[in-house]
């Protein structure tokens, strides 16, 4: 476990740096709050069950985060900006990456987002020094 996508980022990029020619990475990781699902499922029963009339919410609670309004609106943005920051940290130390995806509750109508995978791709662009990433192919 570690408390932040920094430390996430970079052990998983040291144990991966005798891979040299690695280009592109499936890591697998929700990198969403570790209580993210606890709290979901606490605030289903809180906000959704006990007034499912509520606008804005779920007249039924919902599965999981990805399908949550409320979540979506409490966590998406962190996490999506966690993916980006965790994708350059580990670009920093594997030179040869051109890729890598995550697992995702919060995927989005991008390129290199799939929904019903719960997944996130991004791609590295490394220039002058500089590493950018975004969701889609440079
Ligand atoms: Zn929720």
């Amino acid at each position: 476990m570690y408390a932040t996508v920094d430390g996430l980022a970079i052990s998983f990029a040291a144990a991966l740096k005798p891979l040299k020619k690695l280009e592109h990475l499936y890591l697998g990781i929700y990198l969403s709050d570790l209580d993210v699902f606890h709290r979901h499922l606490v605030h289903c029963a809180i906000d959704i069950l006990s007034s499912p009339a509520k606008p804005g919410t779920h007249s039924k609670p919902p599965f999981a985060p990805d399908e949550c309004v409320i979540c979506i609106a409490r966590h998406a943005t962190d996490v999506r900006a966690r993916e980006l920051l965790a994708s350059a940290l580990v670009a920093r130390t594997l030179q040869s990456l051109k890729s890598i995806a995550w697992s995702s509750y919060f995927a989005e109508d991008e390129p290199g987002d799939d929904v019903m995978a719960r997944s996130t791709n991004v791609w590295i662009h490394r220039k002058d020094g500089k590493i950018r990433v975004r969701r889609a192919p440079w």
